[in-house]
């Protein structure tokens, strides 16, 4: 790794000719612009007490910073990659069963069916991705770790059922993330199915589709039929091509782990989602906090690859370590390179652990304000009835702090769920509950996400101290 004395200066807080003299005084000559060899950095490091994080000096971890950038003539149309969501027996399973039975890829019939967490399909020329783990808590769950993978969300919505609480759960999840929605009224083959009644519930989710003067797509289908899987695929051909969906196939692949797992007999298996460049056999790779080469490649149909281009899911072999779902993945050419960020990536992990902050919390949200000019607080509020949710929504959004909005971003009846925590970890929102409790898994992800979640058994309490952490972030006036 290579520091200049200015550079290694500005990481040790000292003036350059500082640096020069201790060099001076261990019978090193240096200029300021002057390239350090690790064993220089360390010894100058020793003088100043300064106990040596070699990696972390030596290399920066963000992985966005070795993304060589695109030219816009090098881009090319990518597929879209779509996530299912929905209320729970809805059949999101279903269709996303339905949907990889009737459009294998073609030539890759015969495969062997794997499940590696993501599979891609093929209408009329046009490839699609699918995410193969449904609901929302997975989509959220990546996002909160920094990766936005999905381009289109599915949600699909029983039209025997009508929306449902999950329904509304996975509209918010989406359009926090600004994905756009298409929907999918599954089970029209049920004498009890009532689309018309799914639009207009819908509509107040402003969801509306374009007969009634809307932009949202709807598609009737039925996910056990097979009916209507066409129409779905053609739609969502339609949206990513609104959305101009592009990556340079001819770069450094990057993206996303989908699934990670240790195997008996292979390893450490990582299925990654390439979202732009070609992954090969063979490449240099950092995927989150471990790295490796890639040894194997598998397809979502069972076949070694030896490359994969954009929007494709692959399952790795070749990684040191298990990484985690939501990591991001990189392509080095350089294998030291790769192997030096890595390690340091994996120190500054063990380093960020033992001082775990808080996101967005109430007691400290005037630092947090005055320090990055936060003026949007996101609250989730979960309550035991409808009513409540209702009524502390509205005095929520009454409190008048001049240069602060409250934005509720879910509201709902019922527990604090996992699902809740992780939605107010990816949104930096705030929970409240009012007369619930978070459930088993909530408190888990409470701990693990360290998500501010408020209990309260009486309306104004929980607006007077909402109302007074905000009165606490007041720009001073003039
Ligand atoms: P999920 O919980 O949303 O993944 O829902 P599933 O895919 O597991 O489906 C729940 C139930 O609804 C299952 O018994 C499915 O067989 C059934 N189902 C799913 N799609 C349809 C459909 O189009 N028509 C009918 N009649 N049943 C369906």
């Amino acid at each position: 790794g290579t520091l200049t004395v200015s550079e290694l200066a500005d990481k040790l807080n000292k003036d350059a000719s500082e640096i020069i003299k201790k060099l001076m005084f261990l019978g090193v000559m240096a200029t300021k612009n002057q390239d350090l060899d690790d064993d220089s950095i360390e010894l100058i490091c020793a003088e100043f007490d300064v106990e040596v994080e070699k990696e972390i000096i030596l290399e920066d971890t963000d992985l966005d910073k070795y993304i060589s950038e695109d030219k816009p003539e090098d881009l090319v149309e990518r597929p879209a990659v779509v996530t299912i969501m929905g209320h729970v027996d809805h059949g999101k399973t279903t269709l996303l069963d339905s949907i990889r039975h009737t459009k294998v890829t073609a030539g890759e019939a015969g495969g062997i069916t794997q499940h590696i967490g993501a599979y891609q399909v093929e209408n009329d020329g046009k490839k699609i991705t699918f995410l193969d783990t449904p609901g929302h808590a997975a989509f959220t769950s990546m996002r909160s770790r920094g990766a936005q993978v999905t381009d289109v969300a599915i949600l699909v919505v029983a039209a025997d059922d009508g929306v449902m609480p999950q329904t509304v759960e996975a509209i918010n999840h989406a359009k926090a993330a600004e994905v756009p929605i298409i929907v999918a009224v599954n089970k029209m083959d049920k004498e009890a199915a009532n689309p018309n009644r799914v639009m207009q519930e819908l509509t107040e989710y402003e969801l509306v589709p374009e007969d009634w003067g809307g932009d949202t797509i709807f598609v009737n289908l039925s996910a056990i039929k097979g009916e209507g899987i066409d129409e779905l695929l053609e739609m969502i051909v339609l949206v990513s091509e609104v959305e101009e969906l592009k990556a340079n196939p001819n770069n450094n692949a990057f993206g996303t782990v989908i699934d990670a797992q240790l195997d008996k007999g292979r390893g450490s298996v990582a299925t990654l989602l390439v979202q732009n460049g070609t992954l090969h056999v063979g490449d240099s790779i950092v995927v989150g906090n471990t790295h490796g080469r890639v040894r194997a490649m598998v397809n979502d149909v069972g076949q070694r690859v030896t490359e994969a281009g954009p929007s494709t899911p692959v399952e790795i072999t070749g990684l040191n370590e298990v990484p985690e779902a939501g990591d991001q993945f990189l392509v080095f050419k350089d294998e030291k390179k790769a192997r030096q960020i890595g390690e340091a990536r994996q120190q500054k992990k063990i380093q960020e652990s033992r001082s775990e902050q808080t996101k967005v919390s109430l007691d400290d949200l005037f630092e947090q304000i005055k320090q990055g000019e936060m003026k949007e607080i996101n609250i989730i509020i979960k309550a035991d009835v409808q009513g409540s949710a209702e009524a502390l929504a509205s005095s929520l959004r009454k409190i008048e702090v001049e240069g602060v909005n409250i934005k509720i971003i879910h509201s709902g009846v019922g527990a604090i769920t996992e699902s809740d925590v992780i939605l107010a970890a990816a949104s930096n929102a705030i929970v409240i509950g009012f007369n619930v409790r978070p459930d088993a898994n909530a408190k888990k992800a409470i701990d693990r996400e360290k998500v501010d979640v408020r209990l309260h058994r009486v309306i104004y309490k929980a607006i007077e101290e909402v109302e007074a952490a905000m009165k606490g972030l007041l720009d001073p006036e003039y």
